[in-house]
């Protein structure tokens, strides 16, 4: 019996579509096999794709090497790649990937060739584009990432229960923030929403006790990747 995780290589050769996946290029930091670390596929094998550069700075950011330099690869390229690990699921994230024109064509391109396809986004760019057999895990910033007037609220009308929403808190403020905004925009209604704690700064037992005692209908989360592996890239 086939393992469902597993998938075969994507087929080859489909006229103007292969055109296309040969000129679409797009600069990328690396692309590495690893444990889904977050969200609702936590734990899953999964294919990262980590396209390079971001528009905002939060002040917590453990990715701060994908801002500048990746290399520019093509469409094909990068299929190819994904491909090889012959897993089934694949998280496209950054940076912030949507800042990149060709990101919705990469996406577009991984759901065709059969992959499950997650999408990790600041939430500050426009999502309505991205390809609806995507499952967006868009971020709200609150304040002490010191991105929050970055946070673009018209996104949160194209989320569907096939997305996700979470949010990083630094603080009893940050979490207080959350709470007000999950519950004024009715946010556990529309999809999952996620609460991690800012690693080395806010304990993640506290924010449990937080979650537990305001009854909050959320899924709380911790980096299972770095539990495993610390900061160690590629992982
Ligand atoms: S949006 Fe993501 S990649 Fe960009 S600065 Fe914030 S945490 Fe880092």
């Amino acid at each position: 019996m086939s393992d469902p995780l597993m998938l075969d290589a994507p087929k080859a050769g489909r006229g103007g579509a292969d055109t296309q996946a040969s000129t679409t290029t797009l600069r990328v930091t690396e692309v590495f096999l690893s444990l889904q670390g977050e969200t609702s596929r936590a734990g899953l094998p999964t294919v990262f794709i980590r396209l390079t550069g971001c528009p905002l700075r939060c002040r917590w950011c453990d990715t701060t090497y994908s801002f500048q330099g990746g290399e520019t690869v093509t469409l094909n390229s990068i299929l190819t790649r994904v491909a090889e690990y012959g897993v089934a699921t694949v998280c496209v994230t950054g940076g912030e990937p949507l800042a990149q024109k060709n990101c919705s064509t990469l996406l577009t391109a991984l759901c065709d060739a059969g992959y499950s396809v997650s999408l990790e986004t600041s939430g500050a760019l426009d999502i309505s584009a991205v390809d609806p057999r995507v499952s967006r895990i868009v971020d709200i910033k609150p304040p002490e990432s010191g991105e929050e007037a970055r946070n673009r609220w018209e996104n949160i009308a194209h989320l569907t229960s096939h997305d996700e929403i979470k949010f990083v808190l630094a603080n009893r403020a940050d979490y207080e923030w959350a709470r007000e905004v999950i519950r004024s925009q009715g946010l556990a209604q529309v999809c999952p929403v996620l609460l991690s704690p800012v690693q080395a700064e806010l304990p993640p037992a506290q924010l449990a006790e937080w979650i537990l005692a305001d009854r909050l209908p959320v899924r709380m989360q911790v980096q299972l990747h770095k539990l495993l592996w610390g900061n160690a890239p590629g992982k």
